[in-house]
Order: C-alpha cells, then structure tokens, then sequence
C-alpha cells in the first residue's frame, strides 16, 4: 500500500513530488506520455520567477525532476489506462477503501491518496484534412515540427498567447507565417501582439477560418474564408507547406470524469479552500487539469505544493 500516488510530470506533478517526498510521504510519480508536460512543446520560458534569462523547457522539467528525486521520489514510467477511486476513502485494514491505478493495464498501484496532475492537450480545429494530413503538414507543436519547415511557408492557427509564440518561433525558421484569426484582434497579452504585428514575416489574417487543407499526399494548401456568413464573404487559397493548430486544450480527465466532479468542458473541480476533488475522499488535483484560467507554469506548481500539503493534512488524518 503506498501513502501517495502522483499522476503527470508537468511543474504542476513535480512540484507535488518535491513536497511529498520532503515530508516523508514517500509519493510515487507516474510520469505519463509526454514527459515533462506541456511545456516541452514550447521554446523558452521566460516568465519563471527565478530564470532571469529565460529557461528552456528540458532544462527546467529536468532541474525538477532531479529536485524531487533528491528527496526520494520513485518515477514510473508508463501511460495510465484505468483508475477505481474509493468514494469513503482510505480506511486502515480496509484494502477495498485505497485508490486503484493501472499503469499500461497490467501493473496495479494501491494508493491512500493521489494528486492528479494530467494536464491539457491541443485542440484540433475538426476539420477531415486534419486527419488526412496528421504528421505530413499537420502539427499542434511548433517547436517539435518547426524545423522540419525551415525555409517554408506555414500558417499557425489561433489569437492567443501560444499562438503568438508559435507564430514567431517559426518565424525565425520559415520564410513566411500566416496567423490565422478567427476575430478582428488577437487575444494574446500586449507584447505578443505587438511582436507578432510588427514581425516582418507574420502576416495576420485577421476574421479568417480554415475550410480544408488541400496537397497531394502532403499539406500544400489551405482553403479559407473570410468572414464567413457576412455580405463580403470571400474564399481563398494560401499556398503553405505546414498549418500548426495553437487553439487551445482541453484538460486530461477522460478516466476520472465518471467518478469525480467536473466542470462542463471536463476540468476537475476542487473545494474552494483546497486542491481536494469533489466526490472521493484523499484524491487531490493540480495543474491544467483543473485550471481553465490561469494555465501557467508558476500557478500548477503553486497548486502542486498546495494538493501535495494537502494530502500530507489527508495521511495524518488516517
Ligand atoms: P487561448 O484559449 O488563450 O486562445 C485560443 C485561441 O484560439 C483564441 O484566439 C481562440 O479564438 C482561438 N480558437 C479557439 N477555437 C478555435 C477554432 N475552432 N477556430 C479558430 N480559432 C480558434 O489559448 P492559448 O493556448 O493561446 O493560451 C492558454 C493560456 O496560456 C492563456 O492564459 C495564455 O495567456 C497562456 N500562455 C502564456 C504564454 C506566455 O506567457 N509565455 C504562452 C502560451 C500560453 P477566440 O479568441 O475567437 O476565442
């Protein structure tokens, strides 16, 4: 029986992972698909408090997940595939009451608490030519994809802050970037606009949407509307090699959303004072998975720290 199980390896799972292991919890960490979360897939972080130069994203998951070793933290790594939670909670000499996790179907894990720290992932726009040209044009990763594009042309889609990002990371590798808007302005923060506005190489098509994606065998093209539904409706084609979706995520919560409370797009709800989850007792959340407003880096490791104090509360509780 293990005191604590974490679940992700973004700043939200280690962070967790760091306070557990020094308060003795000896907490395990299933480290999931994609290690180190989230923010591996953008270029630098520059808004960490403590890089005054900017960090990149390798170096900053791996200082963490050193961190939370130092202390005594096990890592396992594998995909989760189903999860039983107890709805009473842990209840010593009771072993149906613990927290059950399968790791890739076959390994058992039996848990008294567990921080959920899955995350979020992109958005596709739904379109078919999505699908047709999944990994032959089409990415929702700048920075994995973008220097398969150098020289090229591309268009990212979205106005928000990542966007932005993408936009001009590949700008710094393709010769033109189209930013694909669906409203008259962007969303992205003051001086992601102001630099994707003034860069030389991104031209915004502001109240533009993707109609499909058309090229032989690969992407070579984008059909587009503008402004559709109104009297000046026009459609019309862009040649590009890539189109990079930057549209937003939705949060990893498939395996719980029948047992915990959740909010309609599927982020797990948490008390108001805590990062406890509504519906089962000693399970605890952190991070994007939980988090459709702020979704920064600093906020799910503060929100790490507070679910791993929690369980701490949980355990002692016992
Ligand atoms: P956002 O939700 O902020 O933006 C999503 C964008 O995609 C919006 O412009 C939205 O349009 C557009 N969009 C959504 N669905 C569609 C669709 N079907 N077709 C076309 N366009 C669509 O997501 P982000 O990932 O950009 O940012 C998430 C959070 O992370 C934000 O809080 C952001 O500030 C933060 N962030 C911060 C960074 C930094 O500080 N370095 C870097 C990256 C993200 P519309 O506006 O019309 O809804």
């Amino acid at each position: 029986m293990n005191n604590l199980l974490i679940i992700g390896s973004g700043p939200a799972g280690y962070t967790a992972a760091i306070y557990a292991a020094r308060a003795n919890l000896s907490p395990i960490l299933i480290e999931g698909p994609q290690l180190g979360g989230q923010l591996m897939t953008t270029t630098e972080v520059e808004n960490f408090p403590g890089y005054p130069d900017g960090v990149e994203p390798f170096q900053m998951m791996d200082d963490l997940r050193r961190q939370a070793e130092r202390f005594g933290t096990k890592f396992v790594s594998g995909v989760v595939t189903k999860v039983e939670l107890s709805q009473v909670g842990y209840i010593e000499g009771k072993a149906e009451t613990c927290h059950k996790v399968w790791v890739e179907d076959t390994d058992l894990y039996e848990t008294k608490s567990l921080i959920i720290a899955t995350g979020a992932s992109a958005k596709y726009l739904g379109i078919p030519s999505e699908e047709t040209y999944r990994g032959r044009g089409v990415s929702a990763c700048a920075t994995c994809d973008g220097f398969f594009y150098r020289k090229k042309t591309v268009a990212v889609v979205g106005g928000g802050d990542t966007a932005c990002e993408e936009a001009q990371y590949l700008a710094n590798l393709c010769e033109k970037v189209y930013l694909i808007v669906r409203k008259p302005f962007l969303r992205a923060s003051q001086i992601m606009q102001d630099r994707v506005l003034n860069h030389p190489k991104i031209e915004v098509l502001f109240e533009h949407n993707t109609l499909q994606l058309t090229g032989e065998g690969k992407v070579q093209g984008a059909d587009l509307v503008y402004r559709k539904g109104e009297p000046d409706e026009q459609v019309h084609h862009i040649a590009i090699d890539g189109f990079f979706l930057a549209i937003g995520h939705h949060p990893n919560t498939q395996l719980f959303r029948d047992q915990l409370e959740t909010d309609q797009e599927g982020y797990l709800k948490v008390a108001a004072d805590s990062q406890a989850c509504i519906g089962c007792p000693g399970v605890f959340a952190a991070g994007d998975c939980c988090d459709p407003r702020y979704r920064q880096a600093i906020v799910a490791a503060g929100s790490g720290c507070r679910a791993a104090l929690d369980a701490d509360k949980y355990l002692k509780s016992l």
